[in-house]
């Protein structure tokens, strides 16, 4: 039969091998791209509605540093794409969505894919009435331990950001300190310049008082543990992000410094582009390694888990391509002893925290779910975002997700004005040399 053979129905939105006499399927009728920033972060989810009335799914498409790019490939690319086929068959849809691009694995298409992935997850289990985790198997836990985010631009700060925490039933708590004269990643500070306000323009090629070095950080890291353990014991759990800033060789002499402090995980130690580096480390120390929020592409987290490189695996869900790439993902982990510990910033938007607790609770490897904790703003947008008590995050046990967004309320928090649209500034070093973020 040849290509022009008019007997070939065009588009083939009904998949070949579907049988006669299937149920009269449900069709995909619109796919919509939300944007909304409640708490000024800039978040996407996409909607997939169907012909079925009122039934419909979320999912989150949140790569805040480059929506409108997002946007453009869901309503542009995606939308036409999905008109039309059955919200079933999300791995047929997932398939060919991937390579309908025919380049593939970047993190805008990635996470447009995602936003569609996760909205079909929240549909079949709507259809289903369970909520996903159960058509992933079902509860492996009651809830998923969560970490949060202890920072102080000194000790005695960071000790009254730990103390807080604590108080409200923390058990794993990630610290991060102000190096003094140093735009430092995860204190508060320089965070929020590089996630939102203006950029500096006299950072460019100059020498300022927000660069950064790596040797003094390096050298208060070691100070900050012995501090904290000191104070606190050995019963809490601690974290540290590295975030990729450190050359490779001065980050394996700092895990092995950390290693007599007992981390439950030290953070991108290394950036993707210097994971070879990940076997010399694991012949030096027991330091447990997490790697992963910038992972794109199976050729980056494949081999570190065959390998036994890393001990969590920490892919940023909607920036691989959803719950059906991560939940392969999951299952390779367990055969290679690798926990998961999924990417929960503020920008992964609330339905996105609704899918990682989906697989958080139904994943036997599961290790740790990071947690941001949502302001009033965003939770009115988001009705059914996670709950997180007793230093976990608990599901409301509603069919699909669990979550939803009254977009009135959204439409109120357009994405701020802003010089460079949300991208980040650059981060650089006293002699103006440009480092990763
Ligand atoms: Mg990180």
């Amino acid at each position: 039969m040849s290509q022009s053979d008019q007997s070939i129905p065009a588009p083939a939105v009904r998949p070949a091998w579907e049988p006669s006499g299937h149920r009269d399927p449900i069709r995909i009728t619109d796919v919509k791209a939300i944007c909304t920033a409640p708490d000024g972060i800039r978040l996407v989810i996409v909607k997939v509605e169907t012909s079925d009335a009122g039934l419909y799914g979320l999912g989150c498409a949140t790569f805040t540093q480059r929506p409108l790019a997002v946007v453009t490939a869901i309503e542009q690319y995606l939308k036409p794409f999905l008109i039309g086929r059955d919200p079933d068959d999300i791995e047929d849809i997932w398939q060919a969505g991937f390579v309908s691009s025919y380049w593939r694995s970047g993190p805008v298409l990635n996470n447009a894919l995602s936003g569609v992935d996760e909205a079909l997850w929240d549909i079949k289990g709507k259809r289903a009435g369970m909520p996903v985790y159960q058509l992933f198997g079902g509860k492996s836990r009651r809830a998923a331990d969560v970490y949060v985010h202890a920072n102080g631009k000194d000790l005695a700060e960071l000790d009254d950001s730990i103390i807080a925490l604590r108080e409200r039933g923390f058990r794993h708590i990630r610290c991060q300190m102000s190096v003094p004269g140093y735009a430092t990643y995860g204190t508060g500070d320089k965070q929020e310049t590089a996630k939102g306000a203006q950029p500096t323009p006299s950072y460019r090629l100059s020498i300022s008082q927000d660069a950064w070095e790596p040797r003094p950080y390096c050298q208060l890291v070691v100070k900050m543990f012995e501090h904290v353990r000191s104070k606190f014991g050995e019963e809490i759990e601690l974290l540290h992000d590295i975030h990729e800033r450190v050359p490779p060789i001065m980050a394996i002499q700092l895990a092995k410094d950390l290693e007599r402090f007992h981390l439950f995980f030290l953070e991108d130690v290394f950036a993707p582009e210097d994971q070879d580096y990940l076997r010399m480390l694991r012949a030096q120390t027991s330091t447990p390694i997490a790697m992963g929020e910038l992972y794109v592409n199976p050729h980056e987290y494949v081999p570190v888990i065959r390998d036994r490189l890393i001990d969590f695996i920490r892919v940023h869900i909607s920036d691989i391509g959803g719950l059906t790439p991560a939940r392969k993902l999951a299952a390779l982990s367990e055969y290679f002893g690798v926990r998961t510990a999924w990417h929960g910033p503020g920008d992964t938007s609330p339905v996105g925290h609704a899918a990682n607790l989906q697989l958080d609770l139904s994943t036997s490897n599961f290790g740790i779910q990071e947690a941001h904790l949502f302001g009033e703003r965003t939770r009115e947008v988001f009705p059914g975002c996670p709950e997180i008590r007793d230093g976990a995050m608990w599901s409301n046990d509603k069919p699909g997700l669990g979550i939803d967004i009254d977009e009135a309320q959204a439409a109120r928090y357009p994405f701020p004005e802003h010089p460079i649209n949300g991208a980040w500034p650059e981060i650089r070093r006293r002699d103006g040399t440009v480092i990763k973020p």
